[in-house]
């Protein structure tokens, strides 16, 4: 006999924990319990529809319930769930490593495999440090790690350590590895004085700055490219990425490219870094990687990095790292048929199609009274709210005005989830245009909604 809805409600309320959640109005807004996906919408359980307006949390890509996908993951149900990569191989995170390297930016062709977000930058933030040591010549004295303000790489100790969204992780500081910071290159709230091409130079000055004080003690940059999404979609100007790229290979300094939430399409590229030309020398991927299905993350290395590690046990080169379900192979197999479906459904097109007419629809937020901004890349749309255009002068954050919209497009049937005022918009990049467009219509009238009843 199925829960009933009563039930699931009271459990929800006495047994979850959820994530990132104020629990106490977490409980008190009564959300959606999701009971079933059809393709860009989420059904609760209480036959509730609503439209998947944040990609499950950025990761979907073609849509819940894909028959492709769901098929590969039954005919692998049939071979075998898991078996470690710790000491063997698996058939399907072979052919999915084969397959990353071909797509991901030249140079990349190792690939080693963990679990989420977090852990790909968790593990690039240990072989970069490692491999200082160990290179031809290396020495211990590279261990610094140079982030962009307002960072976000995930929640394990060492991704938290290289952030700074002060309200997720200010409370962790003593349990922290020292960073360096650099300024973000984005321009909405300009420090005073400064034009948006007179700090774009102060932000790439300050870069030099960073790394020619500490270039002997630094191991790696790491951002992600071209959009820092959980800072709010904050969209850097172009020739930024190839800027750090340029300035940390002068250096001996790595680059560890975050592309776990820009990854995947979402820029309108397979991966943001193709944009500029970069090859980073660690590439992070996770929540698109199979297509939103499953958990499955990946960090991806040049050779001379990879030659570093290789030696003898004696030598103690080895990367001691593996989570249990490293390269599970139900993941490695949505992964794989999630690629295959980028290409027989042209994935990539889509996004490129659908961008201007997202661009077009999204001018009419930009006129509503409490739209101070509206931040596009491709399909990751960041607006952000104001209690004052003309002065950019943010709201009371205890009125939680970002988060009251996304409410409001509940009551729309849209779902979707704030970066503090800044209402996220982040449709699959398989989206169809149609549904985009109802969408950001939805979102239009969330807003406006808001304002009326506030
Ligand atoms: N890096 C970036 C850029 C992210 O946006 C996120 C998640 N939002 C992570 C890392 C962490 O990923 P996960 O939540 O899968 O650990």
């Amino acid at each position: 006999m199925p829960t009933s809805p009563h039930l699931l409600r009271q459990w929800d309320n006495e047994f979850v924990w959820h994530p990132f959640a104020p629990m106490q109005s977490y409980r008190e807004e009564n959300p959606p319990i999701i009971e079933r996906g059809e393709g860009f919408h989420l059904i609760g359980i209480d036959g509730c529809r609503y439209i998947d307006g944040f990609s499950s949390l950025w990761c979907n890509v073609h849509g819940h319930r894909v028959p492709a996908i769901d098929q590969a993951i039954r005919d692998q149900l049939d071979r075998v769930s898991h078996s470690t990569l710790l000491g063997h191989g698996q058939v399907r995170s072979i052919e999915l490593a084969q397959r990353l390297v071909q797509l991901a930016p030249a140079g990349l062709n190792k690939v080693f495999y963990s679990d989420s977000g977090s852990t790909a930058v968790e593990v690039a933030l240990k072989i970069a440090f490692q491999y200082h040591r160990q290179k031809p010549g290396g020495n211990d004295r590279r261990k610094l790690f140079v982030s962009i303000d307002q960072a976000y790489h995930g929640d394990t100790v060492g991704s938290v350590s290289v952030g700074s969204i002060e309200l997720f992780h200010h409370v962790y500081g003593p349990l922290l590895f020292p960073t360096l910071r650099v300024p973000s290159p984005v321009t909405y709230h300009l420090p005073v004085g400064f034009s948006p091409e007179t700090y774009l130079q102060h932000c790439q000055a300050e870069l030099t700055r960073v790394l020619d004080q500490h270039s002997e003690e630094i191991a790696a940059v790491v951002m992600e490219p071209l959009v820092q999404g959980a800072a709010g979609i904050l969209v850097h100007p172009p020739g930024y990425l190839a800027e750090v790229r340029r300035q940390t290979s002068q250096r001996g300094i790595l680059l560890i490219a975050d592309e776990v939430a820009v990854g995947f399409g979402r820029t309108g590229t397979m991966f943001a870094c193709e944009q500029e030309g970069v090859s980073p020398d660690l590439l992070c991927l996770g929540k698109g990687l199979t297509g939103g299905y499953l958990p499955l993350a990946a960090t991806l290395a040049t050779d001379p990095i990879f030659d570093a590690f290789l030696g003898h046990p004696a030598e103690g080169k080895t990367f001691f790292h593996g989570h249990t379900f490293t390269g599970n192979a139900l993941a490695c197999t949505a992964a794989l048929a999630s690629l295959d479906l980028f290409e027989s459904d042209h994935v990539l097109e889509n996004v490129r199609q659908t961008i201007p007419i997202l661009q077009q629809e999204l001018a009419s937020i930009g006129d509503l009274p409490i739209v101070g901004e509206v931040r596009a890349r491709g399909m990751m749309i960041g607006i952000e709210l104001v209690a004052d255009r003309q002065t950019r002068r943010p709201f009371d954050p205890a009125l939680r005005v970002g988060h009251a919209v996304t409410l409001k497009a509940r009551e729309r049937g849209l779902m979707i989830r704030p970066l503090g005022d800044v209402v996220v918009l982040m449709p699959a990049p398989a989206m169809p245009a149609d549904l985009v467009r109802d969408m950001v219509a939805r979102t239009r009238q969330s807003i406006e909604d808001w304002m009326r009843d506030s």
